[in-house]
């Protein structure tokens, strides 16, 4: 079986596109290694989204469901843990392979965020033999944060409005390296009315326990203080991972990431790009921008397939 289009990665990119690919009856499959939902489910799924535009203000896990929902009932086939490895070509087709299964289709968008990203590690004694002990990089269901000692280290949006979150049923700090932090201004002055507290210009010593966190040590400007913790959650970014990428015979930039045209367009004709992983002058990553450029790729993979009159 031949589809019109293979979409690999199941976030906001990859189902945006499958939405406008359906709407014009291109027979679609996504294929995403993890969840459908990508980062909104796998990094920040409790975060509110303020710049979606139709929702003031909506929980990313919402957001990638509702996302899904409508992808699917336009009649995009989603399937969830397939890893695309490689994408060959075919006898007018491309193969697009996993690990045990392969698929075909006439045209293929890339829409794979940052890759199997990994959360960023602060490098600290104890962050590792303390993982999933009390050290996390995401912030862990609220139910068992309730009455406990959290310590968030980061300055961007995430770490702020995980802080925020955790705030409201936990004792919660923040510990920032930097003397002002990069979140959104709205972000900070959120922070400002909850009752985190801060330490600011301030770095990690260590992280502290025997079998589960019990403390971290902070170094304050050479004074080195001592906080009580039942979980540390470190949010410094995450290192994306695009070695699949680099398998699959398109242009890459130097950061490796995916060259693309105004039109979607990868180096390979056929094949698409859109969302966090593609690269043009002016890029921005962002949920919307991602949803705008897969309207393109989709687009542009119509053309391509189709060849409507018009083109
Ligand atoms: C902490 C944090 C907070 C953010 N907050 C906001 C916000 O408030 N507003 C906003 O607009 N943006 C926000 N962003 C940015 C936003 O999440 C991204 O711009 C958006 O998710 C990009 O969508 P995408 O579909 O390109 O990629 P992703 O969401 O990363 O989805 C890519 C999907 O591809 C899959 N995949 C990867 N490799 C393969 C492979 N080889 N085969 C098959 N599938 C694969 C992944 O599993 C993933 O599901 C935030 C980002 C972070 C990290």
């Amino acid at each position: 079986m031949i589809r019109d289009i293979i979409i690999i990665g199941a976030g906001p990119a990859g189902l945006t596109a499958g939405i406008y690919t359906r709407s014009r009856k291109m027979s679609t499959l996504i294929l995403d290694a993890a969840s459908a939902g990508g980062q909104l489910i796998s990094l920040y799924p409790d975060k509110g989204i303020h710049n979606y535009p139709g929702f003031a203000e909506i929980q990313a896990k919402k957001l990638s469901e509702r996302l899904m929902a409508h992808a699917e009932s336009m009649g995009c086939e989603i399937l969830e843990s397939f890893r695309a490895m490689r994408i060959e070509q075919g006898e007018e087709c491309f193969i697009v392979r996993g690990e045990k299964e392969e698929f075909r289709s006439r045209s293929v968008i890339v829409a794979i965020g940052m890759g199997l990203f990994k959360p960023r590690k602060l490098g600290v004694p104890g962050e590792e033999c303390l993982h999933r002990r009390g050290v996390d990089y995401v912030l862990p269901e609220k139910d068992s944060l309730v009455d406990k000692h959290v310590v968030m280290i980061g300055g961007g949006n995430s770490a702020l409005e995980m802080a925020i979150i955790a705030d409201s049923v936990a004792d919660t700090t923040l510990v920032h390296r930097r003397d002002c932090f990069r979140a959104d201004e709205s972000v900070v002055e959120a922070l400002d009315r909850s009752g985190v507290r801060r330490f600011l210009e301030t770095n990690i010593v260590s992280i502290n326990g025997d079998e589960k966190v019990e403390s971290v040590t902070l170094d304050c400007g050479g004074e080195l203080v001592e906080l009580p913790a039942d979980y540390v959650i470190i949010n410094i970014g995450t290192t994306p991972d695009l070695e699949d990428l680099k398998e699959w015979g398109l242009e890459l930039d130097a950061d490796g990431l995916l060259c693309v045209d105004s039109d979607m367009k990868t180096s390979r004709p056929g094949v698409f790009g859109c969302g966090d992983v593609v690269i043009y002058p002016g890029k921005y990553r962002q949920i919307v921008t991602a949803c705008g450029e897969a309207a393109t790729a989709a687009n542009s993979a119509y053309k391509f397939v189709k060849k409507p009159y018009w083109a």
